[in-house]
């Protein structure tokens, strides 16, 4: 047997003090049976390559205790719309235990779903088919495009009725992280006055996630330049793939950079920038073009709560490398998106013309971006007929081209618009979760056909190759997948 690495399950979160968790008790959901399992992810973590029956399909889905694990709901605070909320925590998810992979990288393995906690406030501890088939499917499309995310191990459906606008079917959605840590959690010991269990908790972010920090002359402020710059990164590949979040309260934020939460989220179709996909955020508040400084909002949030180990001037001095980070890691991520790497002075005003282009026209962007990693200089046509506005996207395109052929590699030598395109077409996705697929895969699941969720699946962990049997994945939206609002009530 190749590569065999055994389950190793550990419980570090639970041996910190009580003031950080409960302990609770998943309540089971009736007649669970998994629709989804990810084989990729289990083998990594030492779980069977098929979805396993039995006592261990039981244990994960908290039918069952298991000898190893250590059930409990985390303690956090937050603000929710810019308000702080003192009353937070794992309301619906369960930290089981942590698993430790063969590279001795360490998973928080997470059970979405099962029941009530001592967080639950008005909710019912449960989640809905609908909402943890769009987790699954978008957490796995973020990792197929390199963007940190919170994992997908499995999915289990149930015949449990939980109630919102109408009776859905309850789920359960097996999470994997890093880490579960949030920005909230230093908010909630900052505003409760617990400093020294604040202060526990940074050593452990370090220890857990950067141990190379200890060694730092303030390893603090090195935690949180670490958290600024991972959450830049986050922030700048987001706005380069059109990726619009809905509910960037501070209790959604990793610490550790990794895009978490996945609510009311939807990628752009038509470029539209003040894009909000959440249909309770009435104030636009997480609107698309709203994340780069909302991220930096939530930053220093949880700077103020840090100012209990780090002076202020220490953590504003941190904060202002944020825009400085974010530009960087935005420039470099669009710059391979247009296939250009090299830097020239007539550029800033070249990715101006770009962003007017699409701000006026409106194009399709994962579209337009995918057909300019197939650009034929002869004929472009397969760029130009995306728009209305031919002349605009000719005139465009002649600019592009213009710049395009200034591209030299590393030795100087021109490079061609083949080894271009081939370039571009590694970082422009053909396969993007697109909304209106997401929901004909949820009408087909929620009849008990789980196919269309397989495919998409399997086509978003691999959003840059070819898949040519399924050709029709990459096709436009229809006018009412466009721009949908997704409600918050999952
Ligand atoms: P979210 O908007 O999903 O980030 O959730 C905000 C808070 O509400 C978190 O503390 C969640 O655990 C909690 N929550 C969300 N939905 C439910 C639910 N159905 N039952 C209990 N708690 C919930
Ligand atoms: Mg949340």
């Amino acid at each position: 047997m190749a590569n065999y690495h055994p389950l190793v399950i550990t419980n570090r979160f639970a041996q910190l003090p009580a003031c950080f968790y409960r302990d609770v008790t998943p309540q089971p959901l009736d007649n669970t049976r998994w629709v989804m399992w990810n084989s990729t992810l289990a083998i990594q973590f030492g779980l069977p390559e098929n979805a396993p029956l039995g006592e261990l399909k039981q244990q994960l889905s908290g039918e069952v205790e298991h000898p190893q694990f250590s059930p409990l709901a985390m303690k956090y605070a937050g603000h929710q719309f810019g308000v702080y909320n003192p009353d937070l925590g794992d309301g619906r998810g369960l930290l089981l235990g942590e698993l430790t992979d063969a590279k001795g990288s360490v998973f928080d393995l997470h059970l979405k779903g099962a029941g009530l906690t001592p967080y639950s406030r008005m909710g019912d501890g449960r989640a809905v088919l609908r909402s943890t088939i769009r987790e699954y499917l978008c957490s796995e499309a973020m990792a197929g495009l390199g963007i940190a995310t919170t994992r997908a191990l499995g999915m289990l459906v149930s015949d449990t009725p939980v109630y919102r606008e109408k009776q859905e079917r309850g789920a359960l959605l097996l999470r994997m992280a890093e880490s579960h840590v949030r920005f909230g959690h230093f908010e909630y010991l900052f505003y409760t006055n617990q400093l020294a269990e604040l202060k526990l908790l940074a050593d452990k972010v370090i220890e857990w996630y950067w141990p190379q920090l200890a060694q730092a002359e303030n390893p603090y402020i090195a935690m949180f330049e670490q958290v600024v710059d991972t959450t830049a990164l986050m922030i700048a590949q987001w706005q380069a793939v059109g990726f619009c979040h809905g509910v960037m309260n501070t209790d959604n934020m990793s610490i550790i950079g990794q895009t978490f939460d996945y609510g009311p989220f939807a990628f752009l179709d038509d470029y539209d920038p003040s894009y909000i996909c959440n249909h309770s955020d009435y104030q636009g508040r997480y609107a698309f073009n709203r994340q780069p400084s909302i991220a930096l909002w939530n930053l220093s949030a949880l700077g103020h709560a840090l100012s209990a180990i780090i002076d202020k001037s220490d953590i504003e001095q941190q904060l202002a490398q944020y825009e400085i980070k974010l530009q960087q890691y935005y420039s470099r991520q669009m710059r391979a998106k247009l296939g250009l790497n090299t830097t020239l002075e007539e550029d800033g005003e070249f990715f101006v013309s770009l962003f007017e282009l699409l701000e006026k026209t409106h194009v399709d962007y994962p579209r337009f971006m995918r057909e300019l990693s197939n650009l034929d200089h002869q004929s472009p046509s397969n760029v130009i007929d995306l728009f209305v506005d031919r002349d605009s996207a000719k005139t465009w395109l002649e600019r592009y081209l213009l710049r395009a052929s200034k591209e030299v590699d590393e030795n100087g030598n021109s490079i061609t618009a083949k080894q271009r395109c081939e370039q571009m077409r590694k970082v422009n996705p053909k396969y993007v979760f697109r909304n209106y697929l997401a929901q004909q895969a949820i009408d087909k699941a929620e009849r008990g056909d789980f196919s269309e969720v397989q495919t998409l699946a399997k086509l978003l962990a691999a959003p840059y190759d070819e898949h040519s049997k399924y050709e029709s994945y990459d096709k436009l939206p229809p006018e009412w997948g466009k721009g949908m609002e997704i409600s918050c009530s999952s």
